[in-house]
């Protein structure tokens, strides 16, 4: 969906004030239907592009942010003014991204006049009513059926209460992305083919897209739209399991995590057996509520094999030992080394995880995540690697959301800057599932905004202490003039942990404790 175009890296050095969740936007989205053999749905998709920071990657149906001028189109047949500007939205979006244009009295334009129509719209020479009343043409409602309201769950930097309509695309049209627009790769594809595909893990969808596919799959009956309202999440109802993968579940929790984010990312992997991953909550209710997923997977035939840390910060282990008593004691607890020894007497580790082990999980699909030991932001972070669908559970290595924190010394800069280099390399990357926010369907470019992120932070300080910042107050008054004064502490311990790494790599010299030179450049 056209959102804001903001490319830029989200990763900020301890920026950021509230902790609320964010408020959802009106949008639309438009499952562009065309009838295919007999009672098969074809359905017209696309990717969004991998610059996207939300949901970059993901395949979604065309669709966007509701702007002010829709309330103003006129919608014949309809006499509810907020669906009218959502029909409008829907129209509008549909237009812009694909070149569809679903109104009546469309007909009779030709190919060129639509083409010109859309270059006004583009242009901005007129706005999507005048241009309607310009040419004559008028958006029906019963063109437009409704098939949902989704709203993205609390735990993601965007959220949308996103309006879906079914709607049939006129035989003389045929969707064409915008050149450089949000989507690429579009195309028609029977549902149950594009449904298929997320099954074999080739392709990544949010909840509502992957639910319209699955019931679109099941054919064009007289009671689609039925099927489609089934459930309560097409009414409004955050979706709180998500699968964004075949056998990677979803279950974020609200922790008191660092703002930003307001949750944490409990994944459960695993089709037959499961292990649990960062149970993190410390709120009752919210362990009751993962307590209450882990039951209703038991139910559906799944296994606990066990429990496992990526780290130990409070906002990712908060929930193991409620968790352990909520399975009757049975199931184990895994970390590495350094997690179990620093969370002695708080959390009983019963096995320790090394680099390179390889936790087979059964099933279909069979998965088997590789360990890594990834350093940096805490001593004994690990990531899991699951190497047949390039999945990368990343812990806090690479977050959805807001900032990672390298807070010396359990935080450690060069470390952390390996670790990301392990990631980068790996041969086949589809998704990283990162312990805050949405997953993340554009993997290496990611990657790399992190590590271009912390490289360009590293020059801009050796370039303030060769203009004569000596100390990390100093420093930060000079670099994080982004960020907000009260996060200026926290900018101060990311400073050090780059000061640390700088005098490791021998770029730069402490005096005494807290006077810092960088070294002079060789000019040779
Ligand atoms: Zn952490």
């Amino acid at each position: 969906m056209s959102t804001s175009t903001n490319t830029s890296p989200i990763v900020k050095d301890g920026t950021n004030a509230a902790a609320a969740a964010v408020t959802p936007k009106d949008a639309a989205a438009v499952i562009l239907l065309r009838e295919a053999q007999g009672e098969e749905a074809l359905v017209y998709w696309a990717r969004r592009s991998e610059k996207l920071a939300f949901l970059g990657g993901f395949h979604a149906f065309p669709g966007g942010q509701r702007e002010a001028s829709d309330a103003s189109t006129r919608v014949l047949n309809c006499e509810d003014a907020s669906r009218a500007a959502m029909i409008s939205c829907a129209a509008r979006e549909l237009f812009e991204e694909v070149g569809v244009l679903i109104a009546r009295g469309a007909h009779a334009l030709t190919v060129g006049q639509r083409a010109s129509l859309l270059d006004d719209l583009a242009s901005a020479r007129m706005s999507f009513a005048e241009l309607l009343d310009h040419y004559g043409l008028h958006l029906d409602a019963s063109d437009w059926i409704f098939a949902g309201r989704w709203v993205t769950p609390p735990f993601s930097p965007r959220r949308f209460d996103t309006w879906f309509f079914l709607v049939r695309c006129p035989p003389k049209q045929q969707p064409a992305l915008a050149p450089d627009g949000e989507l690429d790769q579009g195309e028609w594809t029977l549902a149950r083919d594009a449904y298929a595909r997320w099954q074999r893990s080739e392709v990544l969808t949010a909840p509502p897209v992957l639910h319209a596919l699955k019931t679109l799959a099941d054919g064009l009956t007289g009671d689609l739209t039925r099927r489609l309202l089934s459930i309560p999440q097409a009414h409004g109802e955050p979706v709180r399991r998500i699968e964004f993968r075949p056998g990677f579940i979803c279950y974020p929790v609200r922790t008191p995590t660092k703002p930003p984010a307001t949750h944490t990312n409990c994944y459960i992997v695993g089709s037959d057996e499961i292990v649990i991953i960062d149970p993190a909550s410390p709120y009752e209710e919210e362990q009751a509520a993962l307590a209450g997923c882990v039951d209703e997977l038991l139910a559906e035939g799944r296994v606990p094999r066990e429990i496992i840390l990526t780290h130990l910060h409070p906002d990712h282990m908060g929930g193991v030992n409620a968790l352990v008593r909520h399975l009757g004691g049975e199931v184990k607890v895994a970390a590495h080394r350094l997690t179990a020894e620093a969370l002695r007497g708080v959390v009983e580790v019963n096995r320790l995880i090394e680099d390179g082990e390889i936790i087979k999980l059964g099933g279909e699909p069979a998965l088997s995540l590789r360990a890594m030991h990834t350093p940096g932001h805490a001593r004994g972070h690990l990531c899991f690697y699951e190497e047949r669908t390039g999945a990368l559970i990343t812990g806090d290595n690479i977050v959805g959301l807001g900032s990672v924190l390298i807070d010396p010394p359990e935080g450690n800069m060069r470390d952390y800057l390996s670790s990301l280099e392990r990631l980068r390399v790996l041969p086949f990357l589809t998704v990283l599932f990162g312990a805050h926010g949405p997953a993340m369907g554009n993997p290496r470019a990611r990657i790399e905004e992190y590590i271009s992120h912390r490289l360009e932070r590293e020059a801009s300080i050796l370039a303030a202490l060769r203009e004569g910042a000596h100390n990390p107050s100093e420093i930060v008054a000079r670099v994080y003039t982004d960020v907000h004064p009260k996060a200026h502490a926290m900018a101060q311990r990311a400073v050090i942990a780059h000061l640390e790494k700088l005098l490791a790599d021998g770029l730069v010299t402490r005096q005494d404790n807290d006077h810092y030179e960088a070294q002079e450049r060789d000019e040779g």
